[in-house]
């Protein structure tokens, strides 16, 4: 049982950082967008989900009498996707930075489920909870992701083929 325990912290504490990365990657992301309103607007909305996400995560790790404030840094495991995110040098950053935010809310489904699964055996039904409230929140920016990239290429291809229009982002 404290086996079980500790993993479930551990992987509690890794949902935390991944969320941290997610709060910095949104946040540059939206911060570069110029001409793309909608998409700026979704990872906008996304951004607030997200603290909200680091509060939830907190409550659970607070539940188990760990410090709330996780000083753990794991930041490097998922250290990729910020820099896949920040390819500011690309012509088609706008095009990578949603790809790679696709990615990045797969990672956090799969994260998820792996967490609540682990919740589910110790009898930790508040971060089941927890877990159930954030999933559709990761799942529906993945949908909107995807279903707006042939829309969000479109708009890329039209301004770049557009003499005097910036479109990279
Ligand atoms: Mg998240
Ligand atoms: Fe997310």
């Amino acid at each position: 049982m404290a086996e079980l325990q500790e993993n479930l912290i551990d992987w509690l504490r890794d949902a935390h950082a991944m969320e941290q990365q997610a709060e910095q990657m949104l946040k540059a992301q939206a911060s570069r967008i110029e001409h793309y309103p909608k998409l700026k607007a979704r990872i906008e909305q996304h951004l607030q989900e997200t603290l909200g996400q680091q509060r939830l995560l907190e409550g659970c790790l607070a539940r188990h009498d760990t410090k709330g404030s996780v000083a753990k840094d794991l930041m490097g495991k998922v250290m990729a996707f910020g820099q896949a995110a920040g390819g500011a040098v690309n012509s088609d950053e706008i095009v990578k930075g949603a790809i790679a935010g696709y990615v990045f809310e797969n990672l956090e489904i799969a994260t998820y489920t792996t967490l609540r699964a682990a919740a589910l055996a110790v009898g930790d039904t508040e971060t089941v909870r927890v877990c159930d409230e954030i999933l559709p929140q990761e799942r529906a920016m993945a949908e909107w992701l995807l279903d707006h990239l042939p829309e969000l290429t479109d708009d890329f291809l039209a301004r770049d083929v557009t003499p005097g229009v910036e479109a990279k982002r």
